[in-house]
């Protein structure tokens, strides 16, 4: 393969996996199969960059359709990619998916022990979705730990910076995990408006993934709100999405959580089929999920009269749930406990167990004001931070605006200085042409005398260091006051302009052919000695009484010149001695007859 072909086989791969990242959230699918068609381009390319934006690529796509396990080599080779080729934003994300990998396993401390460190980089290098990702993962570690104020924080901050301008997607995504973080506090309403809009949002995005996801959080949220037989509609439709890779992936199915609202909306057969599903689904160890089966399993069973089976099924989950509000599994959320709390409170009403009933009672009525404790500290946050926001927003209103007037004066300055260069290149052709005139004859485009009188001394001197030779022809049209009385002046000069024309197109460029003065011409003739310049004006001689004109019905030809030659070894005291020389000869040649060419020494050779 030629060097051209490797060339653009790499940039080939880099751009295949560029645009595979940019689709990750806007069409999974398709995200997929390029980022693989990517990583086969680069590895021909031995192009490190797209090698390693195609293992990102697939990296995070593994993070939310298969297992973390999958997802960390993936992510681990293109963080050591990145980082052999000093590509920061590239290693920022390739280290915030690890964090993600970290958290889906559970590990929530360490999750954000590995993505803090890279928060300060991570915003000066990132922009837009990218820096929306980080931010949004550190906002689940929060969220994983109860911590809803910084959850809250990070969340709005992700949603400022990847808005649905430069969001290619993920705008959907943080709707739905501020949407997640609102129900765990009790803000249904407030969380249904969220889910509404990356719901709208998943029309113009192929991720069914992520419409699945805000899906089951609106099923929560109805089901929380009492609107049970309202979240079938959402159970249906989540249910009829594609599994799989192509579809809402393998894991963290939802089936407990659509058993729920089953229950809760009297679908008796749906809901046990969701819970044998969700019993025989394969899952990961999700405390909330575990908990969520318990209770739909003891929902089931307390549906068929089942009391003492729904009791043992909510058993099975207590080391998860613990007696109190301190004691539960590391990231059950609290609105899982108060859930099972009250439902277990409900079953010992039913079993007429007044007293566990009441304690079981209690043990949610504490949680449930803890849990209105962090609404109220996390709305008083969000407030702040929507605050914050608009006086942001603004600011950057402002910044655009005033850089507007600034490339609007800018392009104004620009077309000034255009139109100032315009107006300096036609000055100089102006001045360029004022110098012409000053030293070009109008009538036959030859130079004028003042010219010659500038250049001649100059030629002269030149000459005359070089030992070499410059001669000069004084020209002198024969009778040409004859022409002029009779056929007019406008006549005599069409032969003046056609003999300038003459001299000028057999001329060399060293040359320097004047007009002397009315029909007398001059001509220097550089590198010149006079017998060469003798020969040369004769046979200017020759074509001019070829030239024939048509005046007045006549046809004139066989007109002459006479002209006179030196060169500066014959006159080599000054400039104007050799003109005189030429001169002396001119009027000789009259003298003689005129139409011949003389210079001292030369034989004469008439025409
Ligand atoms: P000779 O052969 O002795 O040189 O005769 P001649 O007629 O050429 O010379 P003479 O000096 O008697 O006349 C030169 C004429 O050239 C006189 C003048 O009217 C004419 N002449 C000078 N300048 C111009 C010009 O710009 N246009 C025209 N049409 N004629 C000019
Ligand atoms: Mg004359
Ligand atoms: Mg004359």
């Amino acid at each position: 393969m030629s060097r051209f072909g490797e060339l653009s086989t790499s940039s080939k791969g880099l751009r295949l996996a560029r645009k595979a990242w940019q689709l990750l959230h806007q069409d999974s699918a398709r995200s997929v199969a390029l980022a693989r068609e990517a990583l086969e381009a680069a590895r021909q390319g031995a192009d490190i960059a797209g090698e390693a934006w195609a293992h990102l690529a697939i990296g995070w796509h593994l993070l939310y359709f298969g297992t973390p396990a999958e997802a960390a080599p993936e992510l681990t080779t293109a963080q050591q990619q990145f980082e052999s080729i000093h590509e920061r934003a590239g290693y920022i994300l390739a280290g915030t998916g690890l964090a993600r990998c970290l958290w889906r396993e559970g590990k929530f401390p360490a999750s954000l022990d590995q993505v803090l460190p890279l928060r300060e980089e991570g915003l000066q290098v990132l922009r837009h979705e990218q820096r929306g990702v980080m931010l949004n993962t550190i906002a689940g570690c929060y969220s994983a730990q109860g911590r809803s104020e910084q959850a809250f924080a990070y969340m709005y901050q992700a949603l400022r910076d990847s808005g649905p301008t430069h969001g290619h997607g993920f705008d959907a995504v943080l709707y739905c995990n501020l949407a997640h973080e609102l129900l765990q506090i009790g803000d249904y309403h407030e969380a249904l408006r969220y889910l509404d809009q990356g719901i709208t949002r998943c029309h113009h995005l192929n991720n069914p993934r992520l419409l699945s996801v805000l899906l089951i959080n609106r099923v929560i949220c109805l089901t929380e709100l009492d609107r049970a037989q309202e979240a079938m509609l959402d159970v249906s439709r989540v249910r009829s999405l594609p599994i799989g890779s192509q579809g809402r992936g393998t894991l963290a199915m939802s089936y407990e959580t659509m058993a729920i609202a089953a229950l809760r909306a009297g679908e008796r057969a749906i809901g046990r089929e969701l819970v044998e599903q969700a019993r025989a689904a394969p899952r990961e160890d999700i405390p909330d999920e575990h908990v969520e089966l318990a209770i739909a399993a003891a929902l089931l069973a307390g549906q068929e009269g089942r009391w003492p089976d729904a009791l043992r099924e909510l058993d099975r989950a207590l080391p998860l749930v613990g007696a109190g509000d301190t004691d539960a599994a590391e990231g059950l959320s609290l609105r899982v406990r108060c859930m099972y709390f009250l439902i277990r409170s409900e079953i010992h009403e039913q079993l007429r167990d007044t007293e566990p009933a009441l304690a079981h009672m209690r043990i949610w009525q504490q949680l449930h004001v803890a849990r209105a404790h962090m609404a109220s500290r996390a709305r008083y946050q969000a407030a702040a931070l929507q605050t914050e926001l608009i006086r942001l927003q603004h600011k950057l209103d402002e910044q655009s605006s005033q850089r507007r007037a600034t490339e609007r004066a800018r392009a104004e300055l620009e077309t000034a200085n255009a139109q100032l260069s315009r107006k300096i290149a036609e000055v100089q052709a102006l001045q360029q042409a004022l110098h012409e005139q000053a030293v070009r004859d109008a009538l036959t485009g030859l130079f004028n005398r003042r010219y010659l009188n500038e250049t001649l001394p100059t030629a002269f001197a030149l000459a005359q260091r070089e030992h070499q030779g410059l001669a000069v022809a004084i020209i002198d049209l024969d009778h040409f006051k004859a022409v002029n009385d009779r056929y007019g002046h406008g006549a005599g000069d069409t032969l003046l302009a056609a003999f300038g024309k003459l001299l000028l197109a057999h001329c060399r460029k060293s040359d320097v052919a004047c007009r002397y003065g009315g029909e007398e011409f001059c001509l220097l003739m550089p590198r010149t000695d006079a017998a060469a310049a003798q020969r040369k004006v004769n046979a200017l001689l020759v074509l001019w009484r070829q030239q024939r004109f048509d005046i007045e019905g006549d046809t004139l030809t066989g007109l002459s010149f006479s002209a006179g030659i030196c060169d500066s070894q014959r006159a080599p005291l000054s400039p104007h001695m050799l003109l005189q020389a030429a001169d002396q000869q001119l009027l000789v040649a009259k003298q003689h007859g005129r139409s011949r060419v003389l210079g001292p020494g030369l034989t004469e050779s008439a025409s």
